[in-house]
């Protein structure tokens, strides 16, 4: 529920709603905007008795959120929310995010040479997990901690910010130490102890849709990140399972536009699992860009052949630069720009 304060309320009037709502048992969000200030009841209101608060003085209207999820929703926040980067971009703004690297942290030359080529072709943020789900077992599980250290030096290396998975709960603390954006898998989507407490940090969490999830499965676990304060949430579409086995996910481009259409956030594509195959993934990444997704998580490995995961979906450096042109060009045509370091936002 959404309590829309007239223009002309006073501070006072404002903490009066507040009290009350607490009272009811329920927590407050006072927003300020442009124009005026609205306060977010948090929780969920089917039972409130709206009548009392409309009742108070400086009340101009109460809001019902219809959707299951609620400060994720439009109706909630009508403007899109722009999330400050470190070296001053910003994902859900007129640029176009891209963050690229392999799969996996494998060692200091690979992710250095990895680093360094993404950079040159116009990346600003570096990709690769040191903490990796991998579906079997017996396949490679990333560096762990090491990785992280590798990454790091990445970082000094080529100035590229860091996006990186934490798996559970234990790992979390650790990786947000070195990672700008915590990158939460599609088979963590609904680990639900693992959203809250990264509704309790202050970095951005990219968020990745689950293999087999909704939509609005998505943004309900947006929503548990949200609920607990961390509202630097990034959605991402990575592609969905599907009768079809020609690439490796079923890419769903229309969830972009789904999701601008339903929720403030903003929202990158993975081109590269949501195909399987690097043939396929400057097409989906110039297709994304043009369906106005904010960003692009993209594979890319300095020897994919010898990658120790995820190999025949990575890019190699010189695919990867005629793609940065390609999306470049997209985002033009469409008013926007690919985020460089240093440039306006
Ligand atoms: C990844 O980004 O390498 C990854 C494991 O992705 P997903 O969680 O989408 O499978
Ligand atoms: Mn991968």
């Amino acid at each position: 529920m959404l309590i829309v304060m007239k223009q002309d309320a006073t501070p006072d009037e404002i903490a009066s709603v507040v009290a009350l709502v607490a009272s009811m048992g329920y927590e407050a969000r006072p927003m300020p905007g442009r124009q005026r200030t609205t306060v977010g009841l948090v929780g969920n209101d089917g039972r409130v008795d709206s009548s009392t608060i409309s009742g108070l003085s400086g009340v101009a209207e109460i809001i019902h959120v219809s959707k299951p999820y609620k400060q994720v929703s439009r109706e909630w926040k009508p403007e899109p929310t722009r999330i400050p980067l470190p070296d001053g971009t910003a994902i859900g703004g007129r640029e176009v995010v891209v963050m690229a690297g392999p799969c996996s942290v494998e060692s200091e030359e690979q992710i250095l040479a990895a680093a360094r080529a993404v950079r040159a072709a116009g990346a600003t943020v570096l990709r690769a997990g040191a903490f990796k789900p991998r579906s079997s077992p017996y396949s490679f599980q990333g560096l762990g901690k090491r990785g992280l250290e590798l990454l790091e030096l990445a970082r000094r290396e080529t100035g590229l910010l860091i996006v990186t998975e934490a798996m559970d709960l234990e790992g979390l603390e650790l990786v947000a130490e070195t990672a700008d954006i915590i990158q939460i898998g599609a088979r963590s989507m609904q680990n639900y102890p693992l959203l809250k407490e990264c509704g309790r940090l202050r970095k951005p969490i990219l968020l990745k849709r689950g293999l087999a999830a909704t939509i609005t499965e998505l943004l309900l676990s947006a929503e548990y990140v949200l609920s607990e304060g961390n509202g630097d949430v990034i959605l991402c579409e990575r592609g969905i399972r599907s009768f079809d086995t020609t690439t490796r996910n079923l890419f769903d481009l229309a969830a972009i536009a789904v999701v601008h259409g339903l929720s403030h956030l903003p929202i990158v594509a993975d081109p590269s699992h949501g195909t399987g195959h690097r043939d396929m993934v400057p097409a989906m990444a110039r297709a994304a860009v043009a369906a106005g997704a904010d960003g692009l998580l993209v594979e890319v490995h300095p020897n994919p052949e010898r990658a120790m995961s995820d190999g025949a979906q990575s890019l190699y450096p010189d695919q990867f630069e005629k793609m940065m042109r390609e999306v470049a060009a997209i985002a033009e045509v469409i008013g926007r720009s690919i985020a460089t370091v240093g440039s306006p936002v």
